[in-house]
């Protein structure tokens, strides 16, 4: 489920973020790896000087010995104020492990007493890490007990000390009794502690290979995850790339084949999903013009041959020398070949006009009441005529092309007067409303009504459902309407029933970007 995210945001994110992630991802591991090289470094480091201090601890005790035997022959206090300084290398170190079992042990107490039992000042942080950081360890744990055990000894041989130091003060000179078995205790001591140091050092030495091997394994486990997780990146990345690309490429050259019905599959919402996006709405715009170009060679080749054909008939009467026609069928010849020139006249004015809507795009706030005054100015002639009623009233300011739209609303007004029962009064109303997004108008009327199944159909060039004796007309009217309305990036619909009336919807967004 998470990998389901992370995957999908991956694809979804830009590719100069693609990029920054994944740089990004290396980068870290790449400090987590220089961390752990650190860590391991200190920890090393720590274990060495730990070696280091006992054999300084050690020197120490044999020494506390070795002054203890020469004072037990010499009575010379100077050797058992020696012994008492040796001592105390183990009391500074016993300092700090005491410290250290404390719940909230005091770093500067700590440190204070691991430097003066003979650890150098740059390696102390080091040697008190190990024991405070790592005392869980094993190894750890095992020479910390050797420590005490040690340190129970060296409780031993401070006593002995003690006990011969008050004896030469007492008598001046041990005989030779007491100085035998002195050596004999003395000899013990030394004994279990050299074995004691020897299995310190042991203990230390383990650690050190057992962290040695601990880091070569973390740091080839991090280099491996790294490596890996920067390849499995970079292929992700790339396939990414290279998928939605060919894509693009292998639905370019089905269009280059003529096949519009194709789309490119949109894989990312990166910048080749937004490429893959305007492509397809390219093919759609392309795949529409070329509708609307093979709709102008079908109306070039049906609609206009008609008035032609009408003309060339009555002509080659009229130019007949043998032709048996007499005045007043000659004169209605005239009439029809004049009324299918003024026919073929406004065909081809009205196909200009459409393909002409949109050349001026400009868009500026427009004043709806005060243009829809002049729509019906426009149209004083065929109201009168009618005797229609047009009403409207508290329409907005909105963002559109002045000329485009008086276009649109004299189509919409004009078929609404015309498309009536021969002696109905026509009542047609405009009315708006703000729907958050979008400015709404409709055009109602009361005249015949539409066909459901017709309803799509007559917003297409040249489609009409009436003859033009019926109701006149080009057939061009509502798709210069749909063309307007597409450069507003509006919508338009019909909602009608026959015999009842129809109603136009007119939608344009606010914002026309
Ligand atoms: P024209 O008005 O030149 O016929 P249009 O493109 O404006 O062409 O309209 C196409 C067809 O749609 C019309 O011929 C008519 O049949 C139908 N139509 C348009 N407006 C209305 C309306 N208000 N009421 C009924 N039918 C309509």
């Amino acid at each position: 489920m998470f990998q389901f995210r992370i995957n999908t945001w991956f694809r979804n994110i830009s590719i100069r973020k693609k990029l920054n992630f994944t740089i990004g991802i290396m980068a870290m591991l790449i400090v987590v790896e220089l961390l752990t090289l650190w860590g391991s470094l200190h920890i090393l480091s720590g274990v060495r000087a730990a070696v280091q201090q006992e054999g300084v601890w050690s020197k120490a005790q044999k020494n506390a010995v070795n002054t203890l035997q020469q004072y037990a022959y010499s009575s010379d206090t100077s050797n058992y104020t020696h012994f008492i300084t040796f001592l105390e290398i183990n009391e500074w170190d016993k300092k700090a492990f005491k410290e250290l079992e404390k719940e909230k042990p005091n770093r500067v107490i700590i440190h204070e007493a691991v430097v003066n039992s003979g650890v150098h000042p740059k390696d102390a942080s080091a040697v008190i890490d190990i024991f405070y950081y790592f005392g869980f360890i094993s190894y750890v744990e095992k020479s910390l007990n050797i420590f005490w055990q040690a340190d129970e000894l060296m409780l031993e041989l401070r006593d002995i000390g003690t006990e011969m130091h008050a004896n030469i003060t007492q008598n001046s000179k041990l005989n030779s009794t007491e100085i035998s078995i002195l050596f004999d205790k003395l000899g013990e001591l030394n004994k279990q502690l050299s074995l004691l140091e020897a299995d310190f050092s042991n203990t230390m030495g383990e650690s050190a290979r057992w962290i040695d091997d601990l880091v070569l394994t973390l740091l080839f486990a991090i280099a491996l995850t790294v490596e890996i997780s920067g390849v499995l990146l970079a292929m992700s990345l790339s396939r990414g790339i290279s998928k939605g690309i060919n894509e693009v490429i292998r639905v370019s050259k089905k269009v280059a084949q003529g096949n519009f019905d194709v789309k490119a599959e949109v894989y990312s919402k990166d910048e080749i999903g937004v490429l893959a996006n305007s492509f397809n709405d390219m093919i759609n715009e392309v795949h529409h013009i070329n509708k609307e170009l093979k709709q102008f060679a079908y109306i070039a080749s049906h609609d206009l041959q008609e008035p032609l054909n009408t003309i060339a008939t009555f002509n080659a009467h009229l130019q007949d020398p043998n032709s048996d026609w007499d005045e007043a069928k000659k004169l209605k010849a005239r009439q029809f070949i004049s009324k299918a020139t003024i026919r073929m006249q406004k065909l081809i004015k009205d196909l200009m006009d459409f393909s002409r809507v949109g050349r001026n795009a400009e868009m500026k706030p427009v004043n709806m009441q005060k243009l829809m005054q002049t729509v019906v100015e426009q149209l004083h002639d065929q109201i009168t005529e009618a005797q229609a009623v047009v009403s409207f009233e508290n329409l907005p300011i909105i963002n559109g092309n002045k000329l485009e739209l008086i276009r649109l609303f004299q189509n919409l007004i004009s078929n609404a007067i015309k498309f009536q029962t021969k002696g109905k009064q026509s009542l047609v109303s405009i009315h708006y409303t703000d729907n958050l997004e979008h400015h709404e108008f409709v055009v109602k009327d009361n005249g015949i009504g539409i066909n459901k199944d017709q309803q799509e159909r007559i917003f297409e060039v040249f489609q009409r459902l009436h003859n033009s004796n019926e109701y006149p007309g080009t057939g061009i009217g509502l798709a210069i309407c749909r063309k307007i309305i597409s450069l507003h990036k509006g919508k338009l619909h019909v909602v009608s029933k026959e015999g009842i009336g129809s109603e136009f919807h007119v939608s344009i967004p606010k914002k026309l970007m």
